[in-house]
């Protein structure tokens, strides 16, 4: 019999919502999610280990990585480039097992085109939700505030729509159960189908 393939589940969201912290607490809880380490260039920081927070690459490696098709996908991020390693992707999901890939949002994007069956988890920043109530429902503030934040917002909510989940992070305990829960939903749907 065919083995049922895993779920890729895809946590990404604007710069400085939590994601790190976000996947870091899932992975302290026991679940059967597999992580993907990401290839990088930039420095190791205090504490971190090469195969465990990312392989640390030179950027003529990382170079040849792109041109030989070794990643699933990349993208520079402040100066440096990050990337996903696409064979551990494969070899878990043909395995069964569900891997979570924590990244920004161009290389998620990118991820979408070659695996639109993919999970895509949209972490928001509770400080964006109370800005959109605020927009949305009252307006009673300066038309400039209000545009300038109004432009703020439309960019993050037009990045949500291409998203299956939002999730907000208001608390790293919830999100996490949140998610939880999305990938069983997930993992339901498809034992359907
Ligand atoms: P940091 O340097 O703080 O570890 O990560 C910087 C940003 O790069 C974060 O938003 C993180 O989610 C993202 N990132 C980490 N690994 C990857 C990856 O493999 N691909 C992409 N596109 N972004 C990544």
């Amino acid at each position: 019999m065919k083995k049922e393939k895993g779920l890729l589940i895809v946590l990404s969201g604007p710069a400085g919502v939590g994601k790190g912290t976000v996947c870091g607490a899932l992975r302290k809880e026991d679940t059967d999610i597999q992580y993907s380490v990401s290839a990088t260039t930039r420095q190791p920081r205090a504490g971190e280990v090469d195969g465990i927070n990312y392989f640390f690459k030179t950027r003529d490696d990382f170079e040849e990585m792109i041109k030989h098709d070794q990643l699933l996908e990349w993208a520079e991020y402040v100066g440096n480039y990050y990337g996903t390693p696409i064979d551990y992707v494969r070899e878990t999901l043909d395995n069964g097992q569900d891997i979570i890939l924590e990244i920004e949002v161009q290389g998620a994007l990118k991820v979408r085109e070659k695996f639109p069956e993919g999970v895509f988890i949209f972490l928001m920043p509770p400080s964006l939700a109370e800005l959109r109530a605020r927009i949305v429902g009252r307006g009673t503030e300066t038309e400039d505030v209000i545009n300038k934040r109004m432009t703020v917002a439309r960019e993050e909510i037009d990045m949500m729509k291409k998203y299956d989940y939002v999730v907000e992070n208001d608390q790293v305990e919830l999100a996490v159960e949140r998610i939880k829960s999305i990938v069983v939903a997930e993992h339901c749907k498809r034992e359907r189908l």
